[in-house]
């Protein structure tokens, strides 16, 4: 069963085009080790978005295969791929309806108790308690009343809940306050911890503290290694 695995992510000389003009990933072979956070760098165009989206299998590759914990990817039945691999974007999905049911998204199961704890966790719940009606306020699909911050807060927080193996964070280039960012820090310390994550980073201190980095160039490897080696 999936809910079991280490978060081993492997390519094997992956290829991938969204049409027949262009390659945008070249025989790309790479591992990701359980528990440990990769950052994927590059120009705009690259490939980062790319490697995140065959690791939640959006698309199936081209070429070569992607392995999580040595099995083909394809070969995971699909919802229970998607269990445990949770994609926390820079602009996060907010839909029409409760603060609740926002966090609770991956897990419809959870309990308010379960939603209100991981909230908690993230630091989320400070923010959450101050508006009108607390987990109860409704929140528009276009957000308006929560700031970015306050959105990655809460997209953490239904990470947290969901509790995948794999975390794949597109981070935001947006400059947010010191205060804020300094809670964001803390809080995905809170979430990445004991799983593989997968970080599109622009911020230094994200690469800074990566375990490895990938850099990537049109579709391909150019240099990998920790903060120091590069
Ligand atoms: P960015 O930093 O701008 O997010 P990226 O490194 O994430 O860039 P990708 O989104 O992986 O880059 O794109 C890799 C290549 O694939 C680019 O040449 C891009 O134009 C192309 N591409 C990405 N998404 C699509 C798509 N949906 N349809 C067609 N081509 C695409
Ligand atoms: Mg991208």
């Amino acid at each position: 069963h999936a809910k079991n695995l280490n978060g081993e992510i492997e390519f094997d000389e992956v290829s991938f085009s969204y049409d027949t003009s262009r390659k945008a990933l070249n025989e790309v072979s790479l591992r990701m080790e359980p528990g440990q956070t990769t950052a994927l760098v590059g120009h705009t165009g690259s490939g980062k978005s790319t490697v995140a989206n065959l690791i939640a299998r959006y698309y199936d590759p081209t070429g070569g295969i992607v392995r999580i914990d040595g099995k083909d990817i394809r070969d995971y039945r699909l919802n229970e791929l998607r269990e445990q691999v949770s994609t926390v974007l820079q602009d996060t999905f907010i839909f029409s309806g409760t603060i609740m049911e926002n966090i609770r998204f991956g897990r419809p199961d959870a309990s308010d108790k379960e939603v209100i704890r991981a909230a908690e966790a993230i630091g989320a719940d400070d923010f959450i308690l101050n508006l009108q009606n607390g987990f109860e306020t409704e929140v528009e699909e276009r957000g308006n009343i929560l700031s970015v911050g306050e959105r990655q807060l809460l997209s953490f927080a239904r990470a947290l809940l969901a509790d995948p193996k794999i975390i794949i964070l597109d981070e935001a280039t947006a400059s947010i306050d010191t205060e804020t960012e300094l809670k964001i820090q803390k809080a995905l310390a809170t979430l990445l911890k004991d799983r593989t994550s997968v970080m599109i980073a622009h911020r230094l201190s994200t690469i800074r503290e990566a375990d490895h980095i990938i850099v990537l160039e049109q579709g391909n490897i150019i240099e990998q290694g920790n903060h120091n080696e590069l």
